[in-house]
C-alpha cells in the first residue's frame, strides 16, 4: 500500500486530492500538511475534504509525516513546493508536483533534487489536457507557419499566476513544433496601436472570472478558415484524479524528473 501524504491539505486541490484518494485502491493517506499557523492544524484531514473522520490530523510537520509516508502529493505555492522538494530528498522520498507559476530557475531547482528522488511535475494533471498537448503538437507541423496561433485562457478569480502552467505549455508544445523561440515569439498582451500581427508569434490571453475551473482554446486561423480546439475541466476531480495516478506511477520509478505524458504513456 502506497501511503501518501499531501501538502496543501485544505486548499480547493489538496482537499479533492485527499477526497478522490479515499476512492482508490493501492493507495491511502497516511499525512495532510498545512502551513504553519493555519487554523484547521489538529483538525481531521476528512473534514475540508467533505469526507467522515479519516483518523489522519492536519499537521504542520513535514518532515515527521514524510517519515510516516512514501510518496508526496503537493500542491501548493512555488515557493512552498522548493522547501518540500527538499524534504522529500532528504527523507527519499517521490513528489508529484502540481504547483503552477515557477520560474525557469525554480524549475531547475526541483530538478536538481531529482538525482536522489523521482518527481512529476505538471501543470495540468487531466488526461484531456495531456492528450491536447500531443494533438496540437500534430496540428501545428501539419499547418505550419500559414495559420495564426492564438491561446486563450480561463481561471477562477482567486488564481494566483498568470498566464496559467496549462497554457505555458501549451505555447511551449507550439512554439518547438513550429521550431520558435517562446522567449522571442510569445505575446501576452495587446493594448493600442500595435500595428499588424507578426506572422510568428503566439499569443497567450487570460480571463480571470467567477469560479471557472480552468478552459483553454487554440486558434490556428487562416485564410477563410480556423480550427480551434478547446479543453474545459469541468471539476477539480480531473485534476486530482491524475495526481493520485501519478503518486501511484511514480512510486515505482527510478530516480529523475517526469512529466504527465509519462505517467499517462502518451510519449
Ligand atoms: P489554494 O490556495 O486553494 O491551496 C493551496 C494550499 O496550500 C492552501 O491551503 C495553503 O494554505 C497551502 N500551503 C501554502 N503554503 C504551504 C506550506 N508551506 N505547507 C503546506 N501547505 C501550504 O490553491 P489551489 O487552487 O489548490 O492551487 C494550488 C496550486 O495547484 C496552484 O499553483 C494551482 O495553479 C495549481 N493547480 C494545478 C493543477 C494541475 O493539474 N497541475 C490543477 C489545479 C491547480
Amino acid at each position: 500500500m502506497i501511503k501518501a501524504v499531501v501538502t496543501g491539505a485544505t486548499g480547493r486541490m489538496g482537499a479533492r486530492i485527499i477526497n478522490v484518494l479515499s476512492g482508490v485502491e493501492g493507495i491511502s493517506l497516511s499525512g495532510a500538511v498545512e502551513k504553519k499557523g493555519h487554523p484547521l492544524v489538529g483538525q481531521d484531514a476528512g473534514g475540508p475534504a467533505g469526507l467522515p473522520p479519516t483518523g489522519v490530523m492536519i499537521t504542520d510537520d513535514l518532515d515527521a509525516a514524510l517519515a510516516a509516508g512514501s510518496v508526496l502529493i503537493d500542491f501548493t505555492s512555488p515557493e512552498a513546493t522548493l522547501e518540500h522538494a527538499r524534504v522529500c530528498a532528504d527523507h527519499h522520498r517521490p513528489i508529484v508536483v502540481g504547483t503552477t507559476g515557477f520560474s525557469k530557475e525554480e524549475v531547475a531547482q526541483v530538478k536538481k533534487y531529482t538525482d536522489k528522488i523521482s518527481c512529476v511535475l505538471a501543470p495540468n494533471m487531466s488526461i484531456g489536457v495531456n492528450l491536447s498537448f500531443k494533438i496540437l503538437a500534430e496540428v501545428a507541423q501539419a499547418l505550419g507557419d500559414d495559420y495564426d496561433v492564438e491561446i486563450v485562457e480561463a481561471h477562477h478569480r482567486m488564481k494566483k499566476d498568470a498566464p496559467s502552467g496549462t497554457a505555458m505549455k501549451m505555447a511551449q508544445v507550439l512554439s518547438t513544433a513550429l521550431n520558435r523561440n517562446l522567449d522571442e515569439v510569445g505575446v501576452f498582451a495587446r493594448k493600442g496601436i500595435i500595428g499588424e500581427r507578426s506572422r510568428k508569434e503566439i499569443g497567450v490571453q487570460t480571463v480571470r472570472a467567477g469560479d471557472i475551473v480552468g478552459e483553454h482554446t487554440v486558434y490556428f486561423a487562416g485564410k477563410g478558415e480556423r480550427i480551434e480546439i478547446t479543453h474545459r475541466a469541468h471539476s477539480r476531480d480531473t485534476f486530482a484524479a491524475g495526481a493520485v495516478r501519478a503518486a501511484l506511477w511514480v512510486s515505482a520509478k527510478k530516480s529523475g524528473m517526469y512529466d504527465m505524458q509519462d505517467v499517462l504513456g502518451l510519449k
